[in-house]
This record gives structure tokens, C-alpha cells and sequence, in this order.
């Protein structure tokens, strides 16, 4: 069961004098895309570090597939969840050895279908060492969409069926808007997926927004009804 759900749930950070969360409480069914909106500081980010443990709630409970997750050991529960990052993390190697951190067994053709479903192959396959160059040194020929394109594909390879995605807005040409949007509609595809949305296409194509404000959930709903309330 690949859902995920907040029960009341609060948190702070350390030294914080004020709740980063309060009371937060939502569903998202298996194979669903819930899109997280709200101004920058309401405690989008933290939701989603929320579910890949990288903190644990203070108060309530942060459960994937039915479970409270501090009761999920880590190995398990990474398993079960891929976290792309708006921050790409790729480390300072191949393109390849990144690919292959997700999936060691992974063959040449198994990278390259991610790559192609991420829409990353062509861009890997024009720089001059292909999958062989390095990330750090060809960092700067990459944009923020292309690295978050290559951390979809290490996300299809690992082919978990929860995914946290905090959606790039480091780009802005349309071109790679269009790529990103594809290789986000394949990795939606039969997985549940936390979305931190920037896009409006990504916020009307989600199953369920939640408004995030101030640490709360304000608003919860499908796009058109959140915008027939207004
Ligand atoms: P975003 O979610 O916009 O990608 P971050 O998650 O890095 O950005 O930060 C979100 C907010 O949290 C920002 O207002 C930032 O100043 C604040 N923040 C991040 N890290 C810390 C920290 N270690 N101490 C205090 N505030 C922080
Ligand atoms: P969003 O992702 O919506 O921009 P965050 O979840 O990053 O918001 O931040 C929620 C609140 O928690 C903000 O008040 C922010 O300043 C604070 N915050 C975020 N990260 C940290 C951190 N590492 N240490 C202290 N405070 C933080």
C-alpha cells in the first residue's frame, strides 16, 4: 500500500521559537499526485522531509503504507520512497555512477530507457563524454531542469512507489519547462507522488492540493474547486 498520511501532525525545528508545522493532517491515496502549494516558509519543505525521516514529527504521525514511519526502518523505507530534490543532489561523479547509486545491477539499456523517460538521454548523450562526464565538471553546462531531469531518472531506476519531488524552478525557458513536465508525467505514472509545485500545469493535473500556510493546511481540494470557492 503505497499511501501516505499525516495524522495531526506538529513540528519544530530545534532552537525554532514557533511550530513549523501545527496540526497538519492529509491522505494521499497509492497511486495519487497530491500537489503542496503556498507562499515560501509555510512548511512545504517540511512535509516533505517529514516523510523521508529526515526529521520526525513531535506531536502525531507520519505514516507510509499504513505504518508510522519511525516504526519503518530506514533501509525499508528507501525502499519505498524517492526524494528528488529541488537542490539536484548528484554527486560529484559520472552520470552513469549516479545513475547506477539507484539501481548497481542496472543494464546499459536500463539506464538509457530512464534517461529517455526522464527526457535526459538527449542532453547526456551531447555531452562530450556522454554518460561517462562528470557531473561537477559539465555542472555548469546543466540546468537546474536537466539536473532534476537526471535525478527523476535515478528516481524510475530506483522505482519506488512513493516519490517527494520538490518541482525545479532554478530554469525558465519553455523548452525545458516542456521536457520537465514530461518526464514528471512518466514518473506519476502508477506511483503516489508529494509534489512541492511551482508549475501551474503540475498544480491543475494533481488529484489533490493542499494549500500550505503559516504551518497549517488552510485549503484541501481538486483545482477546480479550490478555485470555485474563492
Ligand atoms: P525552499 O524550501 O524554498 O527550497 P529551504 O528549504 O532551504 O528553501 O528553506 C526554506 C526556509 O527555511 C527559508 O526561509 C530558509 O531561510 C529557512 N531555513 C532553511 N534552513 C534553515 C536553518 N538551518 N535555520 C533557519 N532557517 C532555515
Ligand atoms: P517552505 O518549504 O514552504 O518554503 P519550510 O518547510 O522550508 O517552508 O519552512 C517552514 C518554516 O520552518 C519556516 O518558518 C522556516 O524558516 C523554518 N525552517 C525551515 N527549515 C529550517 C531549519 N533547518 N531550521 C530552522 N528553521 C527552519
Amino acid at each position: 500500500d503505497a499511501s501516505v498520511e499525516f495524522s495531526d501532525v506538529t513540528f519544530s525545528y530545534d532552537g525554532a521559537d514557533r511550530d513549523a508545522l501545527t496540526g497538519v493532517t492529509f491522505h494521499a491515496a497509492p497511486s495519487t499526485v497530491t500537489a503542496l502549494v503556498g507562499p515560501s516558509g509555510a512548511g512545504k519543505s517540511t512535509v516533505a522531509r517529514l516523510i523521508c525521516r529526515f526529521f520526525d514529527a513531535r506531536e502525531g504521525a507520519v505514516l507510509v503504507g499504513g505504518t508510522d514511519v519511525k516504526e519503518i526502518p530506514f533501509s525499508q523505507l528507501m525502499r519505498h520512497v524517492s526524494f528528488v530534490f529541488q537542490e539536484t543532489f548528484l554527486f560529484d561523479d559520472t552520470v552513469e555512477a549516479n545513475l547506477r547509486l539507484a539501481k548497481p545491477d542496472a543494464t546499459d539499456a536500463d539506464l538509457e530507457a530512464a534517461c529517455r523517460a526522464a527526457r535526459a538521454h538527449e542532453f547526456v548523450t551531447a555531452l562530450p563524454d556522454g554518460y561517462q562526464s562528470r557531473i561537477g565538471q559539465h555542472g555548469n553546462r546543466l540546468s537546474g531542469g536537466e539536473l532534476q531531469r537526471l535525478a527523476i531518472a535515478r528516481a524510475l531506476l530506483k522505482g519506488t512507489d512513493i516519490v517527494v519531488l520538490d518541482e525545479a524552478t532554478a530554469f525558465v525557458d519553455p523548452e525545458n519547462e516542456v521536457a520537465l513536465q514530461a518526464a514528471i508525467d512518466t514518473l506519476v505514472t502508477d506511483r503516489t507522488v508529494i509534489i512541492i509545485a511551482h508549475r501551474l500545469s503540475t498544480i491543475t493535473g494533481a488529484d489533490q492540493i493542499l494549500v500550505v500556510d503559516d504551518g497549517r493546511i488552510t485549503e484541501c481540494g481538486r483545482h477546480e474547486d479550490l478555485i470555485s470557492a474563492d
